[in-house]
This record gives C-alpha cells, sequence and structure tokens, in this order.
C-alpha cells in the first residue's frame, strides 16, 4: 500500500513537474502544420507566416505547411486528431472548430479533445462583390440582392468555414436565401469571384485586401462592430450594424492545436515557441498589413484559449441553430 501510494506520488509530481519544463531535444525533425483550407486562402496565410516565426523559438526547427481542404475544415481537422501526439504534427485551425460543433453531427475530432496551444490571431471580414457589380456601395448591393435572389449566388468555404457562417448571418439580416456555392477555401472562391462565377462573399481581410487595394473587386461592408481604421482601403466601409443589422459582429480567431495525449512538456516547448513568434515584429507586421491583430492577451495560454473556444461554441451555436442549421 506504501509503496503504491509512493508510485502515486511520484507519478503527480512529474506530471507537475513537466507542466513547467521544456521538452529536452525537441524538436528534432521537422514540425507539419496541418491547414484544414485550400493554399493560398487566410487560414493558409496565417500558418506560412506562423510557420516561419516559429523557426527561431524552436532553434531553427523546419516547419512546413500541409494543406488538407474539405468539408468546412473537418477533414484536415479530422487528419491532425488522428496523428501521432508527439508534437510534430499540428493543426492551425480557425472559428470553424467552434461552429463544426454544432453543423456536424460527427466531424471526426472532438474540439476539445486537442491539446490547445494557443490563440494566435483575430481576423475582420468584408462583403466583397464580383468585378462589374453595378452597386456603387452596401446600400445598393443589399437592394440588388434582395431583388434578384433567385439568381445572386454566394461562395463559402463549406459548411463550417468563416465564409459560411458570415453568409448564413447575411441570408438572415437580409431575410433572403441564395445559392450557396461552397469550394475548399476562398483562395479558390476569389479566383472564381474574380471571374465571375460568383457574385458575392464574405471573405477575411488577408485574403481581400490586395484585391481590394489592386482596385480588382470592391468592398461593400464590414462584419465587425467596429470599423476598420486601417488598412486605409477599408477606412470609409460601413460596418453591418450601421446598415441596421443589430448584433451583427463577427471576427474570426486562429489558434494552434496538437493532438489529444501531446505530452506536457513537448506542449509547454511549442506553446513557448508561438508565444515568442506572436512577437516577432515580422510576423506582426505582415499580419497587420493585411487587417489582422495578433493576439497579446492570456488566450496565447492553453487553459485560456479553451476557455475561449466553449464560449464560442455556445456563442455560434445558438446562432446556428437559430437559423435551423444544425445536426440534431
Ligand atoms: N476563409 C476561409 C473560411 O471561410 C478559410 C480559408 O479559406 O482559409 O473559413
Amino acid at each position: 500500500m506504501k509503496t503504491k501510494l509512493f508510485k502515486l506520488s511520484v507519478a503527480a509530481g512529474a506530471a507537475l513537474l513537466a507542466v513547467g519544463v521544456q521538452a529536452q531535444g525537441f524538436p528534432a525533425k521537422p514540425i507539419t502544420l496541418i491547414v484544414p483550407f485550400a493554399a493560398g486562402g487566410p487560414t493558409d496565410k496565417v500558418a506560412r507566416d506562423l510557420a516561419e516565426a516559429l523557426r527561431k523559438p524552436l532553434n531553427g526547427a523546419t516547419v512546413v505547411v500541409d494543406n488538407a481542404a474539405g468539408a468546412g475544415s473537418t477533414i484536415g481537422s479530422a487528419k491532425a486528431f488522428r496523428a501521432p501526439a508527439d508534437g510534430y504534427t499540428l493543426l492551425v485551425a480557425h472559428i470553424g472548430m467552434a461552429t463544426t460543433a454544432t453543423l456536424y453531427r460527427n466531424p471526426g475530432f472532438k474540439y476539445d479533445e486537442f491539446e490547445y496551444l494557443g490563440m494566435i490571431n483575430e481576423v475582420p471580414m468584408v462583403v466583397v462583390g464580383k468585378p462589374g457589380l453595378a452597386a456603387r456601395n452596401w446600400s445598393e448591393l443589399s437592394s440588388w440582392i434582395t431583388q434578384n435572389k433567385e439568381k445572386v449566388n454566394l461562395a463559402n468555404a463549406g459548411l463550417g468555414a468563416a465564409s459560411h457562417l458570415c453568409g448564413l448571418m447575411l441570408q438572415n439580416a437580409l431575410k433572403t436565401e441564395l445559392t450557396t456555392v461552397p469550394y475548399k477555401g476562398t483562395a479558390p472562391a476569389m479566383t472564381d469571384l474574380l471571374g465571375g462565377q460568383v457574385d458575392i462573399m464574405c471573405d477575411q481581410t488577408t485574403n481581400t485586401t490586395s484585391q481590394v487595394e489592386g482596385g480588382k473587386i470592391k468592398a461593400y461592408a464590414v462584419t465587425t462592430a467596429k470599423r476598420l481604421g486601417t488598412p486605409a482601403v477599408y477606412k470609409d466601409l460601413p460596418t453591418l450594424q450601421e446598415a441596421g443589422f443589430k448584433d451583427f459582429d463577427v471576427s474570426i480567431w486562429h489558434g494552434l492545436y496538437a493532438p489529444r495525449g501531446t505530452p506536457a512538456a513537448v506542449v509547454k516547448t511549442l506553446n513557448d515557441a508561438l508565444k515568442a513568434a506572436l512577437k516577432d515584429p515580422d510576423f506582426i507586421r505582415k499580419q497587420e498589413a493585411l487587417g489582422a491583430v495578433v493576439v497579446n492577451d492570456a488566450r496565447t495560454n492553453p487553459a485560456e484559449h479553451k476557455k475561449f473556444v466553449a464560449a464560442e461554441v455556445a456563442k455560434w451555436g445558438a446562432v446556428i441553430k437559430a437559423a435551423g442549421q444544425y445536426a440534431d
């Protein structure tokens, strides 16, 4: 009995120690960041910038990106969920981590069973339209949408994507149902928007800024409660709240996750590296140029980020259920 008690307390002590201890010899090989959306889009952009910024705090380790796109992020997230829990396969996911909990009966992963490594950034969205639309502002665009609802197409990145959530809220606000066209990410959706194959989209500024700055497409409204100060090209855009849609406030976050069971010392090493990357001036500058805000608060800690995501599951779950879209 005594021996058993002793063994238990040694084990508990070792576990406690691991929480504050860096993993020796880690990383000893390249780390893969799984991106559950197509290359070139918002999630891919943050992941590639992060991969670069993680290099230095991880002692020069190679960090590569694996795009496992499809089904509104669930394919890639499920792939990361099943990966070996050794710290060499991580997931960069977004708000879909929270919305898929309501939208899918079985997305292939449990959002609360990942090891949380911390939150990365927050990104506003804007409503954009294809080139050549006659609408000059949001008021003209919203009238055009409602008057042509049978033929207007709304692109998104699949059930569970940020663009899906925003599009859902937009259709509710406009009291209209549009034809939605799902893609594996908003990078391919943007290609079709530029080509005029789809009409409108709600997308993160990380994907729209260069196109809007280049005059290729027009942005009509902002999804956040406050107007955007930067990038300058969005300065005069109204918020959807100003346009009369009370409570319309969507901001997209990204976080970093590891498979369940990743050793605590590896989690600690990765969290420390993430925190260092989030302070890297180059990473901050690149993100800010695209309208993203790098997180600089307690949510960069695993426990706080996990609490935040649980609150997001409840918040967006209620919105999705109210819109009648959920797995029973
Ligand atoms: N922007 C996409 C979304 O709507 C994600 C992506 O393509 O990275 O969720």
